[in-house]
């Protein structure tokens, strides 16, 4: 299969759209100039079923939806395009919209940038001990987009918002002078998009520099899902294969942390090859996704999810509640509703399913995981612990916040018992007072 990619520029050539109307195809276009939008043919011909769009997950998931712009942001660009407004003002339209939908959450440019000799080290971000987080300049992009995706600042053209770098010897220097760190984790965008070639310029200084730290190497894909064709009868893809084969006779746990939505996605003879070759070459392969409204907001659709994965020899990672970004409003749902659906699903899987832990939360403070909702002295409140933090030390200590039924994020929950803060915000707050850069506040222990 030839790939063919549609934007916002040429989407109304693809030929299922007929079956829209034209106020729907409108829609597409409209917050298609705020949010990232690409498609491609194996999206379009094999995982979206067109008999039940608008309603099909992976339609939602990969076409903007009219209500994925708040109602005024609507209007403003809907006007624009009315007016046949040139590409400028629509563009910067636009751009203002994104900066207003909190487009680095969880303090992602601030706070996690780390140095080497004094240097600011480009393309990586260093918050949790143990795992340094690589964004290889040429994998900052995907095989088609995810409507709700977090990282969308870095497809839409807003050069100051991306951070990617091809610093691997200055990130070798870092990982060498940081001896906690055991795992580099390449992410994007999507780090499969590079060719094996550049992939391999990347992956192949760091086998040769022999880190005695660095035990594992994982990256961060959705290519099983937008092209598993990369991994089958692309031009290079036997080249890929040697290469993972290669990071794992060099003695390192490679890890492919895969990123699946929806059961869907695992339902075609292409994926189920695409994961026996990576499988075949001693990768491990591990699964997360966020839980997100119209797409996979029900028990059911996460049990199917866990056991066809585990099926096919995944190891189902992490559940996520969706970022407070970009579209949030329409894919986030409740706390409570989300541990509701993680709990309706993980009691009804096999242990070997039960490798999953969520619902989790990626917070500036930590990965924060919901673990239920429980009456304490008369009170009703959520259980929560963080399963990272930037302290170490916060790590797997039970806290508590008011039950709240509407909640959707860390920010909107207080501490429970009529606390004014919560355990970790002292410390939290001292850290930046006395602007430490990440990688140094594991010194203080
Ligand atoms: C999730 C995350 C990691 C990896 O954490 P693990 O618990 O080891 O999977 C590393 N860095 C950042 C910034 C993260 O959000
Ligand atoms: S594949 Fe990943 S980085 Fe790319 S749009 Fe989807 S969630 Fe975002």
């Amino acid at each position: 299969m030839d790939y063919k990619a549609y934007s916002i520029s040429n989407f109304r050539k693809i030929p299922q759209l007929q079956i829209l109307s034209e106020e729907q195809k409108q829609n597409i276009e409209i917050v298609g100039h705020v949010l990232p939008f690409k498609v491609n043919n194996f999206v379009l011909d094999h995982l979206i079923n067109w008999d039940d769009v608008p309603n099909d997950p992976i339609f939602n998931l990969t076409f903007p939806q009219k209500e994925m712009l708040l109602p005024h942001h609507y209007e403003e660009i809907a006007g624009l395009v009315q007016q046949d407004a040139e590409a400028r003002p629509i563009k910067e339209a636009a751009d203002r919209i994104r900066l207003s939908l909190n487009p680095h959450p969880a303090g992602q440019m601030e706070h996690n940038i780390p140095y080497v000799n004094g240097e600011p080290l480009p393309g990586v971000q260093h918050k949790y001990q143990q795992t340094v987080l690589y964004f290889p300049s040429h994998g900052q992009t995907c095989f088609a987009y995810c409507t709700f995706c977090f990282r969308w600042p870095q497809f839409t053209g807003m050069s100051e918002l991306r951070f990617a770098g091809r610093e691997m010897e200055l990130l070798i220097d870092y990982v060498r002078e940081h001896p906690k760190i055991t795992d580099i984790l390449f992410t994007g965008g999507d780090p499969l998009i590079m060719s094996t070639k550049n992939l391999a310029a990347n992956l192949e200084p760091l086998l040769d520099a022999k880190l005695p730290n660095l035990r594992r190497i994982r990256i961060g894909t959705k290519t099983l899902t937008y092209w598993p064709f990369r991994f089958l009868n692309g031009d290079d893809s036997r080249e890929l294969m040697a290469l993972f084969r290669r990071v794992v006779n060099a003695g390192l746990h490679l890890a492919i942390m895969v990123h699946f939505n929806h059961p869907n996605e695992l339902d075609s003879p292409f994926v189920r090859d695409a994961l026996q070759c990576i499988r075949e070459t001693g990768a491990e392969v591990r699964t997360q996704s966020p839980i997100l409204r119209h797409i996979n907001d029900d028990a059911e659709v996460w049990r199917r999810l866990w056991d066809i994965q585990v099926d096919q020899g995944c190891v189902p990672y992490y559940m996520f509640i969706a970022r407070d970004t970009g579209a949030h409003h329409y894919f986030s749902l409740p706390l409570v509703r989300a541990w509701e659906i993680f709990r309706n699903a993980y009691k009804n899987v096999s242990g070997l399913c039960r490798t999953v832990r969520g619902p989790t939360m990626s917070t500036n403070p930590g990965k924060i995981q919901i673990l239920g909702v429980t009456e304490i002295r008369g009170e009703k409140v959520f259980e929560l612990r963080f399963l990272q933090g930037r302290d170490p030390d916060w790590v797997h200590q039970p806290f508590f916040a008011k039950y709240d039924e509407a909640a959707t994020w860390l920010n909107e929950l207080k501490p429970a018992f009529d606390e004014k803060r919560f355990f970790f915000e002292d410390t939290l707050e001292n850290t930046y007072r006395e602007n430490i850069s990440m990688p140094t506040i594991y010194n203080y222990e």
